[in-house]
């Protein structure tokens, strides 16, 4: 897209824009929907309702036969794996080493099973900012997609079906914004794409009334940003219609319950998380009981603590079965999951997930308190009015700088004390607390809002 954007794209008119965006997904389409496709969507099907231990098993063979494939064809494994006796064998999992983002960064190149041009490339972002660039196989590339497609099928949904896109792709010309018009449109696949570097308070209103136009069944993409329409829908009372929007599927972004109560609430249905990232973690689904579900036939989930040893909460990681371009083996992807012993009755007899509590840097650290997370950090606007955004940033363990975005009638000084309240409650007396109120709080290069940016390294 980047090549045909720069060329043609940004001269042409919003029409023209709305048919070269269609195009452009013929032809990614074209490479997601071919001949693997269909047959894991339906292999996956077959095997939906799969006892645990039937699951296990082709987890087994599955991860054998990957790590063949791997110690054969990725020169940095195979030197890694050397003095490792029956690597392929998922009981002796424990001795490979464990790699983190910055190891597979350097030996990028090593680590790679073909060339770019015979795969499909996936950039990623990341808190240090800087990416890696993984390539996928194109088989790969249809495994992922049929499980993800099946996933979003248990609650109607298939292509073409009226959805609206929140993605991390600034497809907008400077002649919207002027027009008040934040979205495009691929009218053959019936997608509107709405754009997630815009969410400023004097545009929302547009986005609100184009979605209740628009009418979609489902919402896929950043919740953020969906998240933002929302509270802004809410505050101004602006009705959404009801039994509009069949399921919303958030991509990308930790789901705090916050976010899912604002959403659900405000477009009155259902959100179904799913987590996957952009250099290929094996797949965690929510069900229709709304359990998440690790998906056992896409790869191996460690959850480990300090000391590498298997606990029920800690960080998680990964080895996944759809990564043959650039393989993950034991991938410390950089998130805390927390397993649960439950079992649930939707017919899926993979393991729960009790939460995923997301980014490892999500975090804000305080002498005091320790680390505290996502969802906790999220909860201090807890009556509190008038802040539009906020967004922590750390850079020393005894001091954060909080930059706000307010509404200037709302946010007076007993909510600013509030707020504060809200922040000691939760980081202690001790921290230094600065504020900063500021007019617009950007979003990330990848379109994604981070409330927490945290360069310590702990
Ligand atoms: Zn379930």
């Amino acid at each position: 897209m980047d090549n045909i954007k720069d060329k043609i794209y940004d001269r042409s008119p919003h029409i023209i824009q709305n048919i070269i965006i269609s195009l452009f997904n013929i032809i990614s389409y074209k490479k997601r929907y071919g001949s693997f496709y269909k047959s894991y969507r339906k292999q996956y099907l077959e095997n939906r309702n799969l006892s645990l231990d039937e699951l296990k098993k082709i987890q087994k063979a599955k991860y054998k036969l990957f790590i063949q494939y791997v110690n054969k064809n990725s020169k940095f494994y195979n030197e890694l794996f050397s003095n490792i006796e029956t690597p392929e064998e998922l009981d002796n999992i424990q001795q490979l080493p464990i790699l983190n983002k910055e190891t597979l960064r350097k030996n990028i190149n090593q680590t790679y099973t073909i060339n770019k041009k015979n795969g499909v490339i996936s950039k990623t972002g990341g808190t240090t900012g800087k990416s890696l660039e993984v390539i996928y196989t194109h088989k790969d590339v249809q495994e992922r997609f049929a499980i993800l497609d099946n996933f979003r099928n248990n609650f109607g949904y298939n292509l073409g079906e009226k959805t609206a896109w929140f993605s991390g792709k600034n497809l907008l010309s400077k002649n919207d914004v002027k027009k008040n018009r934040f979205w495009k449109t691929d009218n053959i696949y019936n997608v509107r794409y709405y754009s997630t570097f815009h969410i400023h308070n004097n545009y929302l209103e547009f986005y609100i009334k184009n979605l209740i136009l628009y009418k979609p069944k489902y919402m896929v993409g950043f919740p953020s940003t969906m998240y933002e329409i929302a509270k802004y829908g809410i505050k101004n009372n602006i009705e959404f219609p009801p039994k509009t929007i069949i399921a919303i599927f958030p991509t990308a972004e930790t789901i705090t319950d916050d976010i899912r109560k604002v959403l659900e609430g405000y477009f009155k249905t259902n959100l179904y998380n799913q987590y996957a990232s952009s250099e290929g973690a094996p797949f965690i689904t929510e069900c229709k009981n709304k359990k998440l579900h690790l998906e056992l036939q896409s790869g191996v989930f460690e959850v480990l603590n300090k000391n590498d040893q298997p606990v029920n909460k800690g960080r998680l990681v990964v080895t996944s079965f759809n990564t043959h371009g650039t393989p993950l083996i034991r991938y410390d992807i950089g998130d805390t999951i927390e397993i649960s012993e439950d079992l649930c009755t939707c017919g899926n007899n993979n393991p729960i997930v009790k939460q995923i509590l997301g980014r490892v840097s999500d975090f804000i650290y305080s002498e005091e308190m320790g680390k505290i997370n996502l969802g906790n950090i999220s909860n201090c606007l807890k009556g509190v009015h008038g802040v539009i955004k906020f967004q922590i940033h750390q850079k020393v363990p005894d001091k954060i700088l909080v930059l706000i975005e307010k509404e200037n009638l709302i946010f007076d000084k007993k909510n600013e004390a509030i707020f504060i309240k809200n922040l000691r409650d939760r980081l202690g007396s001790k921290i230094t607390i600065e504020i900063k109120y500021v007019d617009f709080i950007e979003v990330e290069k990848s379109g994604k809002f981070r409330i927490v940016k945290n360069t310590l390294n702990i």
